[in-house]
């Protein structure tokens, strides 16, 4: 069957307006009442009244048969904007080591470009003393595919630098003065080493250690293919990170997480890093295929169940998918490498997107509120792409994804899929990884003395 949106909007005009009848005739029949005996009343009102809820059920039971069913509407509430929000404020406060405060703009000097018209695109005055020939002046004979670099801290110009193949020097906009790099630059790396056990939020915990907000967010991002950061955490779990912070003439510009433990209830997971991408110590990838769910910050408002009953008529209707509860807008990302082969107004599904990964899955996201601009069907995505955005489309009352995963056609709960294990690492690399972190072998046994035990809070 084939529903539009003008006939749900003439259902909803029929309740009410049905409603209003309901009231004034109950009003009516008490006024009157007094003046018409019983019999008369229930000739002429009951009649009406009968008729009204008979209506009224009627068009329940066509509303329910609809291609895409009722129960979603009934089942999904509202999202709490005010606890997202919160959430999302807390995951992204910022400690006094704050990354986001020094930002960079980098020009490849071209053709008919020189100094004045590069500071005018990054919006300030080329300072007199890069403009004076002089013997310390490296920036005075900017040349083509030059490389200049404009550091701001908190949005103020802090530096200028000048790369070439034989030229490397910075100005310094606060003390107006020239330098060459070896004169300034000094990179420093310091090691840390976090831990703590997690009392009730993961995230507060985390904080509470000494890690960054985007340090934590690395670490959730290692274990996120095994914990589900939203559901999963305990009291009594517990990690330990050994981080690398680099500072480049003093300034903290970057952290790199080598090794992380985390215990969650029973299981105990370790990373190592290697090439930049995480391992247990057998060389097994820590990313899997898919990821746990298509959006960040989410909350599980509908699960995947082949038997559940229709509220009203008690009717088997499947849901056969998992609907995700997050604010319009929330970015939706593809849970996997993959080919857009849907990109449309699917009927009760409202704005669809269904990718194909390889020959055998495919994945569904219902109810968009819009597509990301630059998706098309054919289109190639990589795992954690945005597609589009959270929204309310289709068969749906409150902002959702429906989120469906199919295994060569069949709906399977994404929930409990197991997916296949990613390439092991070969010989040769893993015992260079192992390798790599042995200078560190005392440190990580620590932590996995101290943060991996069952053997501390309640039991
Ligand atoms: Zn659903």
């Amino acid at each position: 069957m084939n529903y539009t949106n003008s006939l749900d909007l003439n259902i909803i005009v029929i309740y009410v307006n049905l409603f209003k009848y309901f009231i004034i005739s109950i009003h009516q029949r008490t006024k009157e009442s007094i003046k018409f005996n019983i019999m008369k009343l229930a000739n002429i009102k009951y009649k009406k009244i009968i008729i009204s809820i008979f209506i009224v059920f009627v068009s329940i039971y066509l509303y329910s048969n609809k291609s895409y069913s009722l129960y979603e509407l009934n089942y999904i509430d509202n999202v709490d904007n005010d606890e997202y929000n919160s959430k999302k404020e807390y995951y992204s406060k910022r400690l006094s080591l704050d990354e986001s405060s020094i930002s960079q703009k980098t020009y490849i000097v071209k053709k008919n470009q020189n100094l004045s018209v590069l500071f005018k695109k990054v919006g300030h005055t080329t300072p007199y003393t890069l403009l004076k020939k002089s013997t310390e002046n490296c920036f005075y004979n900017l040349k083509i595919n030059d490389e200049l670099i404009f550091e701001f801290l908190n949005e103020k110009l802090k530096s200028v630098k000048r790369k070439s193949k034989k030229i490397d020097c910075i100005y310094d906009v606060k003390e107006n003065i020239i330098q060459s790099r070896d004169q300034v630059f000094e990179t420093e790396t310091e090691r840390f080493v976090f831990f703590n056990n997690i009392s009730n939020s993961f995230y507060s915990a985390a904080l509470k250690s000494g890690l960054s907000a985007n340090e934590i967010m690395s670490l959730a991002d290692i274990f996120g293919w095994d914990i589900d950061f939203s559901i999963d955490i305990r009291s009594g779990d517990s990690f330990g990170v050994y981080i690398e912070r680099t500072f480049v003439d003093s300034n903290y510009v970057g952290s790199e997480i080598k090794y992380a433990i985390f215990k969650n209830r029973k299981r105990v997971i370790e990373a190592y890093r290697y090439n930049d991408k995480f391992y247990d110590i057998k060389g097994n990838p820590l990313r899997k295929q898919f990821l746990r769910a298509p959006i960040d910050f989410y909350r599980i408002s509908s699960k995947f169940n082949r038997k559940r009953l229709h509220p009203i008529f008690k009717k088997v209707r499947p849901h056969l998918g998992t609907d995700y509860a997050a604010p319009k807008g929330t970015p939706i990302y593809t849970t996997g490498d993959g080919t857009v082969i849907h990109k449309g107004t699917k009927g009760g599904y409202g704005k669809t997107v269904i990718i194909r990964h390889g020959n055998i899955y495919t994945t569904l996201y219902a109810h968009l509120s819009k597509y990301h601009k630059k998706l098309y069907v054919g289109k190639k995505v990589k795992q954690k792409e945005i597609i589009g955005y959270v929204g309310s489309t289709g068969y749906s009352t409150g902002p959702h994804v429906h989120y469906e995963f199919r295994v060569r056609g069949v709906h399977k709960n994404s929930l409990k899929v197991k997916f296949k294990k990613g390439r092991k690492l070969k010989k040769g690399y893993l015992s260079e990884m192992i390798s790599n972190h042995k200078d560190n072998s005392d440190i990580y046994s620590w932590l996995r003395k101290n943060y991996s035990h069952t053997a501390y809070g309640k039991k």
